[in-house]
């Protein structure tokens, strides 16, 4: 399969990537992640996105297309690919499709995670991530006793850009330059929409069902 996750920051795109990874063992490409790995190992890449990902603001086209195309092109996609937080903008999206034509691999299809504003702000600044594993948890779902990572015991942390002014900032990249990618894919005819405020395991069932009944697998 090759699918895009589109969604706000906090729908949920992450921790679906993860299920339909685990489940149709396709590559996840998170160009957020490759990002963090980028800065953690001080890379020239790294370097150059951390000002734009510290306020909260779109790393410029071109880098991130350069990034995710070598990412494409380097390890094997041969079982597919999911990108999560990519493509994010309407130029990032014709790029993508030059990308994805020269390799002679159409998307079967792109996958809305739709949910409300105010309760993204809840869900993000909620948000926790574990030092040692990198599984990502949230306070809202979490019993009030377990301070640490229910995974392996590790430290939990906040990411930097978590914090609610740059949240709410996120929220307006979002919907000034991501948003308009919904009309542009429906137009296509290959959107998918599902309702992301319930629980990961509802959402998930859901794009399983869309993924049936469109034979994608
Ligand atoms: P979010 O929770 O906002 O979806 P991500 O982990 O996807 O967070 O991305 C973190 C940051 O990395 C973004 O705020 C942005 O600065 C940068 N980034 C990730 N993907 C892209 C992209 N496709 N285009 C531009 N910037 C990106
Ligand atoms: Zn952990």
């Amino acid at each position: 399969m090759r699918l895009v996750l589109l969604g706000a920051p906090g729908s949920g795109k992450g921790t679906q990537a993860e299920l339909l990874t685990e489940k149709y063992g396709c590559a996840h490409i998170s160009t957020g992640d490759l990002f963090r790995h980028n800065l953690k190992n001080k890379t020239e890449l790294g370097l150059q996105a951390e000002a734009f990902m510290n306020k909260g603001e779109l790393v410029p086209d071109d880098l991130v297309v350069r990034m995710v195309s070598s990412r494409l092109r380097e390890r094997n996609v041969a079982r597919g690919f999911l990108m999560d937080g990519f493509p994010r903008t309407l130029p990032q999206a014709e790029a993508f499709d030059e990308i994805l034509k020269e390799l002679g691999q159409p998307l079967d299809g792109v996958l809305l995670l739709d949910i409300d504003e105010d309760f993204l702000v809840r869900r993000l600044t909620n948000r926790r991530t574990c030092r040692s594993c990198g599984k990502i948890w949230n306070l809202l779902t979490l019993p009030i006793s377990v301070r640490g990572c229910s995974a392996c015991g590790g430290e939990l942390y906040q990411r930097g850009d978590d914090a609610e002014p740059v949240i709410r900032n996120r929220l307006k990249v979002y919907r000034d330059q991501t948003a308009p990618l919904v009309a542009w894919y429906k137009n296509r005819g290959i959107l998918h929409e599902h309702d992301a405020s319930g629980t990961p395991e509802e959402t998930f069932r859901d794009i399983r069902i869309t993924l049936e009944k469109h034979d994608i697998s």
